[in-house]
């Protein structure tokens, strides 16, 4: 349990102020009573001393009054008179002699009638010396006051009268009241004492609640903070921090209000972002397992089915190459809504368990996936899936340009197709992968069979990246001879891709090579085959034959590699041949699918000097705007016009006149009978390929075609 810091603070402050409050007490009761004790002393000597004066004052006023009566009596030396001035004082009990003696210190009258004392020397009498003196005086022993004064007639000193004053009452008197004094400054004291300590105790009660008031006060909103804090860290995301003050404690809580918002902010983020494709706010693969669970036990529950739609977007990667990854971005985001749109009218009216809108997810790059509830028959996922093909084949429009893609859809379903979500997905992956391979653009529903045709085309994918990187001689190029039509002498050959697997033997080229063109591997293959197709001609052909044209295959796909044709000029460059004894072969068909990037390409090709055909052509669909543009040296009409010219003859005119209007070569492909020979000679074609010149051969077996050997 957590203490309170402003109970504490305050406690401890309270006490620490009661502590040096006791203290400060203690030291000032200590003082004061040394100081009453000091002024009872001082004023008890006072009065002593008070006292004492006042007695010796009026014992030698009486001693010169009685003196001065008895200048007459002494003069006379009339004992009688003198005694009768004396005797009265020596009735009172407080004198205890009286002497009146001459100048030369001999007892004159002693107050009695018999003057026992007379003539004797008075200094013997008294317990001090005589001095001479001329006025009254006063000498003081332990019990007694000795006063002396001049009888005097004239200016002359006569005699002097001595008096013993008893000092005994002086002292009782003064013990009394000293003991009066004592009595009432110990009260005095005592009461000073009293009210001082109640004063002060009470001024310290009051300072020690005030200080504990005060730091409570003080901590207090600093203990609120702290509480709020805790609060906060427990989950309760509700707390303010706010305080309604304007000193630093409102300031600190405004603070820790603003840190609480941002860090409420940052943690949300991260939450969408853990669950959330930040691009286009779909559930990403995470929330998608999540939500296809709940959706499986909903199903499960009210006996329902739930498929699964696998939608992968065709083309998409030449937008984001070509039209840059904002564009690619944006089309995403289309898609994406596109989708949203759709799904909302395939739940329109059921009553599911979770928002629609989770039904749709991004699982990363242009991988989509819906999750479709309660459909009766698989019918309808077909009609879904062809709504999708549908919505996302019409034209994308992003910053005024029209982008177009397709959609390959894998469909899959519980519960007939799998029971739990990692087969589901795996089903409807495999299907997707089905449909791309079937041509794309289409859906494909799982089927068990799917699962080694897609297994064949992974192992075939990995068996050429192998291939590529291992040096055995699994890959490797056969050459087809193309000749001068008219003379059938050799001018050059295709170079062409094989591929002997270690265990499966020969694999058809109609078979890997799209599906290499379809993988990231292209780039590799294409510089394979260059390095190769080089190399044989530098080492083997060249030598033989220097105006031999060599010609590659290059997918129209790989030619936004920007770096490509740099590559390939070193190489030729490396091997020392001439660059124009390289052609290139693009296909129709893939150069109309890339003819933007194509065209800039393929001008830096044709500066370097290496020519370029367009192969299998007549099978695509070029625009003659285009041809006219493209830096092209030559057409390749395509084998199927050739091999059966029953009624596409007019197309092998068409061509070849097209190509003389252009200033282009024609070569033309699949010549198996001299009678093809002749009529494309006939018709104007320059070159020729076919089985009836010679079919694709090793090297060492093509090389014995060339006419030195
Ligand atoms: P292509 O570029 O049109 O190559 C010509 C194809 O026609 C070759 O098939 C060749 O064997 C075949 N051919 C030539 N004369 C005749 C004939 O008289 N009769 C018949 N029936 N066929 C003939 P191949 O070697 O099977 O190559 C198929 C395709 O594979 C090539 O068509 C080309 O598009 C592609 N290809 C081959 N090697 C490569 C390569 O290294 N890179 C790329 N991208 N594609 C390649
Ligand atoms: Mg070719
Ligand atoms: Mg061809």
């Amino acid at each position: 349990m957590r203490s309170s810091i402003a109970k504490r603070y305050g406690t401890i402050l309270a006490f620490a102020t009661a502590l040096v409050g006791g203290v400060v007490l203690l030291v000032n009761l200590y003082f004061l009573e040394r100081y009453s004790e000091e002024s009872v002393v001082a004023g008890k000597q006072h009065i002593t001393r008070l006292i004492e004066t006042e007695k010796i004052r009026d014992s030698e006023l009486m001693a010169s009054t009685i003196a001065s009566n008895l200048d007459v009596p002494v003069y006379h030396l009339d004992f009688s008179a003198i005694q009768e001035i004396l005797e009265p004082l020596n009735l009172e009990e407080h004198i205890s002699y009286t002497y009146v003696h001459d100048l030369e210190g001999h007892i004159i009258h002693d107050g009695t009638p018999e003057i026992q004392t007379y003539n004797q020397p008075v200094a013997s009498l008294l317990p001090y010396s005589l001095e001479s003196f001329s006025d009254s005086t006063s000498r003081q022993s332990e019990l007694r006051l000795h006063v002396a004064a001049p009888v005097v007639v004239g200016t002359t000193t006569l005699a002097v009268l001595r008096v013993g004053v008893d000092f005994e009452d002086v002292n009782k008197e003064v013990g009394l009241l000293n003991q009066q004094f004592e009595k009432e400054a110990s009260e005095l004291r005592s009461s000073i004492l009293l009210y001082t300590f109640i004063a002060i105790t009470l001024l310290l009660a009051m300072t020690t609640l005030i200080v504990f008031l005060f730091s409570r006060n003080l901590f207090l909103p600093i203990q609120t903070l702290v509480d709020r804090c805790y609060q906060y860290a427990e989950g309760n995301t509700t707390v303010q921090f706010k305080l309604a003050r304007k000193d630093e404690f409102g300031v600190l809580g405004n603070a820790l209000q603003k840190m609480k918002e941002s860090v409420t902010a940052s943690q949300k983020q991260i939450e969408e972002l853990a669950y959330l494709d930040p691009l286009t706010l779909l559930p990403n693969r995470r929330m998608f397992n999540e939500e296809l669970e709940t959706m499986i036990d909903w199903a499960a529950a009210h006996d329902h089915k739930v498929a699964l739609l696998f939608i992968d977007l065709d083309h998409f990667k030449q937008v984001n190459d070509f039209a840059g990854h904002d564009v690619g971005d944006q089309l995403l985001r289309d898609v994406a809504e596109r989708l949203s749109s759709l799904l909302k009218e395939v739940t329109q009216l059921i009553d599911l368990p979770i928002p629609e809108k989770l039904l749709l997810s991004r699982l990363g790059g242009d991988e989509f996936v819906m999750i479709v509830p309660c459909f009766h028959e698989p019918e309808c996922l077909s009609v879904i899936a062809s709504h999708i093909e549908q919505v996302l084949g019409e034209a994308f429009v992003i910053k005024e340009e029209r982008h177009h893609i397709s959609a390959s859809v894998g469909i899959t379903h519980y519960p007939e197709k799998a029971d739990n979500i990692t087969e589901l997905v795996k089903q409807a992956d495999i299907a997707m992968y089905a449909a791309k391979h079937s041509g794309r653009n289409r859906h494909r529903f799982y089927e068990p069979d799917m699962n080694s045709e897609v297994l064949e085309k992974i192992q075939i994918t990995s068996g050429i990246r192998d291939a590529l990187d291992s040096n055995d001689d699994q890959l490797f190029l056969t050459y087809q001879p193309i000749v001068n039509l008219e003379n059938s002498e050799i001018v050059g050959a295709e170079a062409l891709l094989r591929w002997n697997h270690p265990k499966k033997g020969m694999i058809p080229q109609d078979y890997f090579i799209p599906l290499i063109e379809k993988s990231q591997l292209l780039a590799s293959m294409t510089l394979w085959v260059l390095e190769k197709a080089c190399t044989d001609l530098a080492s083997n052909i060249y030598p033989i034959d220097k105006g031999f044209k060599l010609s590659v295959n290059i997918s129209g796909a790989v030619l936004k590699n920007k770096g490509l044709c740099k590559q390939i000029t070193e190489l030729l460059r490396h091997h020392d041949i001439p660059n124009h004894c390289l052609h290139i072969e693009i296909t129709e068909t893939s150069m109309m699918e890339n003819i933007d990037s194509c065209y800039d390409t393929l001008c830096e090709w044709k500066e370097t000097g290496v020519d370029i055909w367009i192969d299998d052509f007549g099978t695509g669909y070029s625009s003659l705007g285009y041809l006219h543009k493209l830096p092209i040296d030559g057409l390749k009409i395509d084998r199927s016009f050739v091999t059966d010219r029953s009624n596409k003859h007019q197309v092998i005119e068409t061509i070849i006149s097209l190509a003389r209007s252009l200033q282009l070569e024609t070569i033309s492909e699949g010549i198996e009978t001299k009678e093809q020979q002749d009529y494309l000679t006939q018709m104007g074609s320059d070159f020729g390929q076919g089985y009836l010149f010679s079919k694709p051969k090793a090297l060492d077996e093509f090389l014995k075609l060339l006419p030195e050997n």
